[in-house]
């Protein structure tokens, strides 16, 4: 009976995939035929296009679901000790076992492979160059291999590599340039060595601040990540450096995935539509229309359907709505999960059928082959029709062709000295200390000639705690594994204050140790974690950690706090008697240095939130909220549930805002109005500013955020000087919002302009 079920379903579903639709609108309800689709979907470059359909007509059934998988690289290959001097950290090297390697060619004509660890440049190309050897050795028409790696903070899979802040640090920045400087090197640094298909950006909205991977968001502002994950993808998939090499990039993980109910990875999410259209779109609506080339998918569920099953959101709202023609890959096994965890299928291949329908193109098996036979017998049955595989395949050979796979598909090990080059630990270092955001000072800061600096936190010498989960290895535990020249806040504090006894203490030994200091510099935080192990039931900082602050407090010294965490860690507690308040995210392996350079004053402190730091552990949310959130007194509610709300950043100078005017007082729906305010410098210190446009929409039918960000700009003010900065406020652009299907309203009535405390109202007629 089940089983009848079952394949009517199947029957029916393909029935209605082969329905004709005409186009790609998104308010077209209909399905649109995969032939109708491949046809859309093709590119004006017709020897590519040519060569894509000789393909596919010389290819196997075999051979297409093949390229439609992606193995995990230690099902062919092993970490091995390199022998070394037994006294040096060891150093581990990637050596494939060519068997294993030749098994899954063979045996599945396995088109992608995937994941690393931070091995040595040389390495790296040998280790890829066999691969891509040994593929196209055993690839009767010489389609290259794929090749995946998650670098997303720099390189962090390639030793001795450039490591930037994580996203969250880099939104603080406010400045688009130093996404590009990320993308710039990575693209520098790893094009060369087969890393064709970079797995990032993250592009999820950090609204959850449980949510372990909060800290590979650019922020919980849908404008800011939208603009840094734009400006990326544009800098990695036009890399003016690499040819003859190209990578793609992967807006990951589409959609909704950053707010799960409990706050736990990959759980369950429950998020409105009109809500997903509004927030959790527009950043990868901005990567596809920055030309992104690969999206990863969502492993969690979406108001109870698990995303790799979602025919709504992987090919209504993702190509239909948005307009993707790229490649949609799975994320770690989640077809198996569809099965075994969401339990949406009965068996894998129910579980195949659903994702492959749904829109997956690619599937991350990562460490099993069941989904090759699977998909393999769901044709031969004729439930799953050929057109539909073709599509997918079709995607895949044009993904490896605009790569100039097919033309240059070895590595090579010529430009190796562009790996950790000093600019590019320059850029580093510049985006991290433009990412720390001064919170809180009562006039410690910058700490001047200081005689003696007590120095104590789980983070006070830590290599891992600057740059968290995602370096070197998936999450680093081994402290020896870090560059030997990378410093931690303690020696980077030495390194400025070559004149002062720096000391680090133990917990025991702060009271002792304090007489004579300074200052107590707490440097507290949390230790690398990454996806599910990350998983946290109270956002409250350990108790151990609040008794070392409550400590230095109790010594009367003045008290630094340096929060160096992958998540706002509630401090409320403790922050009163803290004399000044970092937050320091996770700033990467130029961190060190820039939170020295910061406590100094060699650099003046501009980065500001990119995500609103909760006041208590059980009660947060993004400022982009409802009126009704804070319905009795904005002021008050404000100040009773964030420490730091987004935008929020103190500096060693005052910027003063001044004459914000407005070209007109009203506009209709197709005009502009443009906005000018003036910005001086009125303090005595150099710094660069980042002026924060936002608009509140006064009235809407979807009840409106109290304010949403719509432009931003960050420029360098001399002391004394002012500065006039622009926005042009574009009707449809700025003051239009999503219905539950993307599609945009524009209702006339009263808006307010806000930017540095200052506001000004217009009327939409
Ligand atoms: C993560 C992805 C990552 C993939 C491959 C998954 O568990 O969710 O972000 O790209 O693994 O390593």
């Amino acid at each position: 009976m089940k089983k009848s079920l079952f394949l009517s379903y199947y029957t029916t579903v393909f029935a209605l995939s082969l329905l004709t639709a005409c186009s790609f609108s998104h308010d077209e309800q209909s399905l649109i035929t995969d032939k109708r689709r491949m046809a859309l979907e093709r590119t004006n470059n017709t020897a590519m296009e040519e060569k894509i359909e000789e393909l596919l007509a010389e290819m196997t059934l075999e051979e297409k679901v093949g390229q439609m998988m992606q193995i995990n690289n230690n099902m062919f290959s092993k970490e091995v000790a390199k022998a070394t001097n037994p006294s040096a950290p060891p150093e581990t090297l990637l050596e494939i076992d060519t068997t294993k390697l030749i098994y899954y060619l063979d045996s599945f004509h396995v088109g992608s492979f995937l994941n690393g660890i931070a091995v040595p440049a040389e390495n790296w190309f040998n280790y890829s160059k066999q691969i891509q050897e040994i593929t196209l050795r055993h690839n009767r028409l010489g389609i290259p291999t794929i090749y995946g790696v998650d670098h997303m903070h720099g390189a962090n899979y390639l030793e001795d590599a450039t490591i930037f802040p994580h996203s969250f640090n880099i939104g603080a920045t406010f400045d688009t340039q130093f996404a590009a400087d990320e993308a710039y090197v990575i693209g520098l640094e790893t094009a060369d060595l087969g890393h064709h298909w970079i797995f990032a950006p993250v592009l999820d909205i950090g609204r959850n601040p449980y949510w372990p991977r909060y800290y590979e968001t650019f922020s919980e502002d849908p404008h800011l990540a939208a603009s840094m994950g734009g400006t990326y993808v544009k800098m990695l998939q036009n890399h003016p450096q690499t040819a003859p090499f190209k990578q793609a990039a992967s807006a990951k993980h589409y959609l909704g995935y950053s707010d799960p109910d409990n706050g736990w990875d990959r759980s369950p999410a429950t998020i409105d539509d009109q809500q997903l259209q509004e927030f959790h779109i527009p950043s990868f609506k901005a990567a596809v229309d920055a030309g992104v080339k690969t999206i990863m998918i969502n492993g969690g569920e979406v108001n109870g359907i698990p995303v790799h099953a979602s025919y709504e959101l992987l090919t209504k709202v993702l190509r239909d709505q948005l307009g993707f023609k790229g490649v949609a890959v799975t994320d770690w096994e989640d077809i198996i999960r569809l099965h075994k965890t969401h339990k949406v299928a009965k068996d894998m291949k129910e579980a195949t059928f659903k994702a492959i329908m749904a829109g997956v193109d690619m599937s991350m098996t990562p460490y099993e082959t069941d989904f090759y036979g699977a998909l393999i017998e769901l044709v031969k049955e004729k439930v799953i029709s050929m057109d539909r595989i073709n599509l997918s395949v079709s995607r895949i050979l044009r993904l490896k062709m605009e790569l100039g796979l097919f033309e240059n598909p070895h590595p090579q090990n010529t430009r190796f000295e562009r790996i950790g080059r000093k600019e590019s630990k320059e850029k580093a270092q510049k985006a991290a200390e433009e990412s720390l955001v001064l919170v809180k000072n009562d006039g410690i800061l910058p700490l001047n000639d200081p005689k003696k600096i007590v120095l104590a936190g789980l983070n006070a010498n830590s290599k891992k705690g600057l740059a968290g989960g995602w370096t070197l290895r998936w999450i680093p535990t081994d402290e020896s594994i870090f560059p030997e020249d990378m410093h931690t806040v303690y020696t980077a504090l030495q390194e400025v204050y070559p004149n002062a006894q720096v000391k680090l203490s133990s917990t025991n030994n702060l009271k002792a140790n304090a007489v004579g200091a300074d200052a107590i510099i707490i440097a507290a935080g949390e230790e690398p974690y990454a996806e599910t192990p990350g998983n946290i039931s109270d956002l409250t900082l350990d108790q151990d950690q609040l008794a070392l602050i409550e400590q230095a407090q109790a010594t009367g010294k003045p008290v630094i706090l340096l929060m160096i965490a992958g998540r706002p860690r509630v401090i409320s507690e403790v922050l009163d008697e803290t004399d000044a308040f970092i937050w320091c995210g996770l700033p990467g392996f130029e961190g060190g240095i820039a939170i020295a350079n910061v406590i100094i004053g060699q650099v003046n402190p501009s980065g500001k939130m990119s995500f609103s730091y909760p006041k208590e552990a059980g009660h947060w949310f993004p400022y982009n909220h409802k009126n009704m959130d804070l319905f009795f007194d904005f002021e008050k509610s404000v100040a009773m549930t964030t420490i730091a709300s987004f935008g929020y950043g103190l500096s060693y100078t005052n910027y003063t805002y001044s004459d914000l005017s407005l070209s007109a007082n009203s506009l209709d729906d197709e005009g502009s109005i443009t906005a000018t305010v003036t910005v001086t410098n009125s303090g005595e210190v150099a710094g660069r500013e980042a002026v924060l446009w936002y608009i509140s929409d006064e009235v809407g039918t979807f009840t409106r955020p109290v304010k949403a960000l719509k432009h931003f700009e960050k420029q360098a003010l001399a002391p004394g000087e002012s500065k006039t900065f622009t926005f042009k406020i574009d009707a449809q652009q700025h003051l239009s919002y999503p219905d539950k299907k993307g599609k945009p309203i524009l209702e006339p009535g009263d808006f307010t302009l806000s930017v540095g405390g200052m506001s000004a109202g217009f009327v939409l007629e």
